[in-house]
């Protein structure tokens, strides 16, 4: 193994990520190599740092843990290769920062918003769902410009019928959908546009409107029930014009 290998090696080693093999090949070459344990004592050294500090900024473990998975599912490989190194370790770190920033944003506000749990967990889900989407190729798992396609195929998916609009007449059109994962069930993803903003409306049978925070981690959310359905659109579009989406579906 030869010095530049086993350096990209380093982080998915220390992260507990390579198999039995690329972990002895790693190990062997850590200590026949005069150069490389330095470098695999600031990594380590790094990620100890990091984990002393990560109260401040720790996000709930199933958090974490369904941002990484989604993460090294985008970053992955086609089936039958090895691990290859790659960005994927720095952009789930930026990813779960920027998620667990929102978080706290979200916890403060939380208090203000005298949220119960489950409501700062769902507002907390809807936030990493939107993020998530933005930065993978989970935005859409259903394209569509018009609610024909949509609608059947997000109504297969679920045992709920969401309405399923397009209004595209009126400046957001529907561009498709897809089915997350949100308060520990399966939800509808509707996904807008308006100009180059995405807007991720989810939509999910729930008695009880979600209490979610109008502003959080740079995005804007406006939130409604209506007929036994909570709503909750998210997106970079300013808090005027989500609201004018939001009377729409009224
Ligand atoms: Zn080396």
């Amino acid at each position: 193994m030869t010095c530049k290998i086993a350096l990209s090696l380093i982080e998915p080693y220390l992260d507990g990520e390579l198999d039995a093999a690329q972990k002895a090949e790693v190990e062997a070459h850590l200590d026949e190599c005069a150069n490389c344990p330095a470098a695999y004592r600031r990594l380590s050294e790094l990620g100890t740092d990091l984990r002393t500090l990560a109260p401040r900024y720790a996000a709930p473990e199933h958090l974490q843990r369904r941002v990484l998975s989604a993460v090294r599912k985008e970053a992955r490989p086609r089936q039958g290769r090895r691990f290859q190194p790659s960005n994927a370790s720095a952009l789930a770190a930026s990813v779960l920062l920027a998620v667990s920033l929102g978080w706290n944003v979200k916890l403060l506000q939380s208090q203000r918003h005298t949220m119960g749990n489950t409501t700062a967990e769902v507002a907390q889900d809807i936030d990493s769902s939107h993020v998530r989407s933005l930065i993978g190729a989970h935005l859409l798992d259903v394209p569509s410009t018009e609610q024909h396609t949509a609608k059947p195929w997000i109504n297969g998916k679920l045992d709920y019928s969401p309405d399923v609009k397009d209004f595209a007449t009126a400046g957001f059109p529907l561009i498709g959908g897809r089915v997350d994962y949100l308060d520990r069930r399966p939800v509808a993803a509707l996904v807008y546009k308006r100009r180059e903003h995405v807007i991720n409306l989810f939509v999910w049978p729930s008695d009880s409107p979600v209490a979610a925070p109008e502003a959080a981690n740079g995005f804007n959310l406006v939130t409604w029930n209506k007929a036994g359905m909570n709503y909750c659109a998210i997106s970079d579009l300013n808090q005027t014009e989500l609201r004018q989406f939001a009377g729409l579906y009224h």
